[in-house]
């Protein structure tokens, strides 16, 4: 399949003896294969836009991510702390769009969403519009368990998280160089266009994490600075759950990144998991449908790693690359940058 990739867990089911006569055992499903799906956003990533030493540097953050993830699945851990950890250490990383390297607003400002989903409960966080948080995903994991809301906006974000003893940094913790630039330039090339459509270059660079543990149990969450140039309040896909995050173990776990605007108009998460759990579609196919049928057809951008609750897993976009890996007790152990 076009720009994606699959794994499958081998079910086996155990069986004693085969001779007519032999009473069999029950039949045993063995447990779910522990795997993490990640990914830093999906974009204007043709090979050669980076050199060789930027894309390592890329490479060696996801594979650390990955490694911190399954880390904890492999010790009996919970999808949720795997989930957690792996975007946290993305969002320490500049490299991303997401904590530290998040893209600036139209204001000049750092302002960021998150939002995780536990697959077992369906109880779900989320924050937007963020200033002073270092972890955002740490604080949507927050709201789902410290709180009796889903999300929080703004202010009131950034008062809960003091209220919880989150860690606050100043605004200026957020602030990169390289994002800066691109803010810069992007104001620049606006002003060229006649239109008000993003630039042909563009890169999204949303982190987002898939996992399923050893109960059987998913869990998603995806965090992002959003989109460069975005207007004062805008709120993206990222924090909405069943666009930008959703988990059921009953279905699977999407994490988003694309264009928020047209993920939040399609629901896109939860209709990858409405088409596996009513259509008893793969994982694959009803990404397929929705990144190249869907989102394609009505003009959006983007990608969306999903997870199943056997251990099955796609990573599918429609742009030129999505940053990606997925690790798992099947024995994939994958990292990549570039379309096929
Ligand atoms: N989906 C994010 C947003 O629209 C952007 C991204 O994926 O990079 O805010």
């Amino acid at each position: 399949m076009k720009n994606s990739l699959a794994a499958f867990a081998a079910l086996a089911v155990l069986t004693t003896g085969c001779a007519p006569d032999t009473p069999k055992t029950p039949e045993t499903a063995s447990p779910p294969p522990v795997t993490i799906v990640i990914h830093g956003g999906a974009g204007a990533l043709a090979p050669g836009r980076y050199t060789p030493a930027k894309e390592a540097e890329f490479i060696a953050k996801l594979n650390e991510a990955l490694d911190v993830g399954y880390a904890i699945l492999d010790e009996g851990g919970a999808a949720l702390d795997a989930v957690e950890a792996a975007i946290v250490t993305m969002e320490d990383s500049p490299l991303f769009n997401s904590g530290k390297g998040a893209v600036f607003t139209r204001e000049g400002k750092n302002e960021l969403d998150a939002s995780i989903m536990d697959g077992a409960t369906l109880n779900a966080g989320a924050v937007t519009g963020v200033t002073t948080v270092k972890n955002p995903i740490r604080l949507a994991r927050s709201v789902m368990e410290d709180s009796v809301h889903v999300m929080f906006a703004g202010n009131g974000a950034d008062e809960f998280a003091e209220q919880q003893g989150h860690e606050i940094v100043d605004p200026e913790y957020f602030y990169t160089e390289h994002r800066w630039k691109s803010y810069e330039e992007a104001l620049e090339r606006e002003k060229q266009q006649e239109d008000s459509a993003l630039p042909i270059d563009f890169k999204y660079g949303t982190v987002g994490a898939v996992a399923l543990d050893a109960e059987g149990n998913l869990a998603a969450g995806t965090s992002t600075g959003g989109m460069t140039l975005k207007n004062f309040g805008r709120v993206g896909d990222t924090p909405i759950i069943g666009a930008g995050t959703f988990a059921d173990n009953k279905s699977c776990a999407v994490s988003s990144t694309g264009h928020g605007e047209y993920f939040i108009r399609l629901t896109i998460a939860r209709d990858i998991c409405a088409q596996v759990e009513y259509a008893d579609k793969t994982v694959e196919d009803a990404a397929t449908d929705v990144i190249h049928g869907r989102l394609e057809t009505l003009g959006g951008g983007g990608g969306v790693i999903v997870l199943g609750a056997d251990g099955a897993f796609a990573m599918v976009f429609n742009t030129d690359g999505m940053f990606r890996g997925a690790k798992s007790a099947t024995g994939v152990n994958t990292t990549a940058i570039y379309g096929d």
